[in-house]
């Protein structure tokens, strides 16, 4: 197997470094979740949307660059690199592969160009109260009436649902037969009325997640995405997705390759931190980890470029790429000694600024659950494997 990229492939690379360097925003650095304020996070992704690169996964019938695996780990990794903002997964990652699956053409043409471009933002309304690890158990209820579903219940978790234009919803339509048989899925505008989203607050200090109720919200019945009952297997291809963009390998690499920097930049009274072998030993580990992560990532990539979805290697790259993010974290906070502090020094610097290493650190602790938890991942690929 030749890792080595080719030619065609190494002017691809510098073509978009090139334009990363111009274009990535250097006044404002991302958040510790990755991303700016709505705002910034909309300018970046609309720029990228002008480029044709924000839909970088999708193929160019409707309206992508049509990159190969190879191509989107490029793109991905001269993002990182550059400091470039993760994009928003729900609208790009999550709901368009689902929309080119088992939307209708109506759907397909109002929904997407308006991702591709980031005209929208999107939030992912799955989880409740009593339903987490149990989907299926979601008691969120609509029931149609004439053109429209009534909607009624509660989601929870719901990340950038106070940024989001619309909300994709798993709605309970029947409460006959097997649980999961009675789910459908929904499409919801968020300026519907009868909507209230409030705010939770996470560990890092920050507002990423809220708790979505619905009263009495009705919702057009051209906005279900397949035929009543068939939720459960939207819900399960879309996850797929999900937990393949969860592992952000890119993301990882430009942290250690951070990391590593800080430490050369370290003095100590032999040379730099960098040169300690315990250090050195700890930052190998993290390496080779990453290193395995990424080659699984590049066959993953390389079945969907073909057009197959991702199987039950998206919750090994789930786990692994969530462990892998909480150690790095661990690692930069218990290297960077001063430097880990959750704020810089005001007096030094000249104003107050947080520090992204130990947000970064504190927010990732929920990374082995948001996504579905890891004990479940877990309990996935058993199942594949009895299976085979
Ligand atoms: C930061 C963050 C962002 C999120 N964003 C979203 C979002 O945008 N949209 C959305 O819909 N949801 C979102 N979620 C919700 C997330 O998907 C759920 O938290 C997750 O699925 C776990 O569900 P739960 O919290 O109800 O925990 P529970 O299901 O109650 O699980 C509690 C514990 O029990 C374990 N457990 C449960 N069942 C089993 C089992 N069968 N076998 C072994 N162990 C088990 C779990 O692993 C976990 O450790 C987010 C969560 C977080 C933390």
């Amino acid at each position: 197997m030749n890792l080595d990229f080719s030619p065609e492939e190494k002017q691809f690379q510098q073509e978009v470094r090139s334009w990363m360097q111009a274009n990535v925003p250097t006044q404002k650095k991302p958040g510790a979740m990755g991303y700016h304020s709505r705002d910034d996070q909309m300018a970046w992704e609309q720029l990228l949307g002008k480029q044709g690169w924000l839909a970088s996964n999708w193929p160019t019938e409707f309206g992508g660059p049509g990159w190969n695996a190879t191509e989107q780990h490029i793109f991905d990794e001269e993002r990182a690199a550059a400091g470039g903002a993760i994009t928003s997964p729900f609208g790009l990652t999550m709901l368009a592969p689902v929309l080119m699956k088992f939307g209708s053409p109506a759907q397909q043409e109002r929904f997407l160009p308006k991702i591709a471009k980031c005209e929208e933002l999107w939030c992912q309304g799955y989880s409740e109260p009593g339903a987490g690890s149990d989907l299926a158990s979601l008691k969120t209820a609509a029931i149609r009436d004439g053109n429209e579903y009534v909607v009624n219940g509660q989601k929870i978790w719901t990340t950038q649902g106070h940024w989001a234009d619309w909300i994709f919803c798993l709605v309970r339509t029947d409460n006959e037969g097997r649980k999961q048989q009675g789910i459908s899925f929904l499409l919801i505008d968020m300026k519907t009325p009868g909507i209230e989203v409030r705010p939770i607050h996470t560990i890092d200090g920050e507002h990423h997640l809220n708790e979505v109720f619905f009263t009495d919200v009705r919702v057009p019945a051209e906005n279900l995405v397949g035929e009543e009952g068939q939720g459960w297997t939207i819900a399960k291809y879309l996850l797929s997705h999900e937990r393949t963009c969860i592992a952000g390998v890119a993301g990882s690499k430009a942290g250690i390759e951070g990391l590593k920097k800080l430490l050369a930049n370290t003095p100590t009274e032999t040379g730099t931190r960098l040169d300690d072998p315990t250090v050195r030993q700890r930052i190998a580990e993290l390496e080779v980890d990453l290193m395995a992560l990424e080659f699984t990532n590049f066959r993953t990539l390389d079945k969907m470029a073909k057009g197959q979805p991702p199987g039950a290697e998206s919750s090994g790259l789930k786990i692994k790429g969530t462990e892998l993010q909480q150690a790095l974290t661990e690692a930069r906070v218990e290297l960077g000694g001063d430097d880990s502090l959750p704020w810089h020094n005001e007096e030094e610097i000249g104003h107050a600024e947080y520090n992204n290493a130990s947000l970064a650190y504190n927010f990732l602790r929920a990374s082995t659950i948001y996504g579905g938890s890891n004990e479940i991942q877990k309990n996935v690929i058993a199942k594949f494997l009895v299976a085979l």
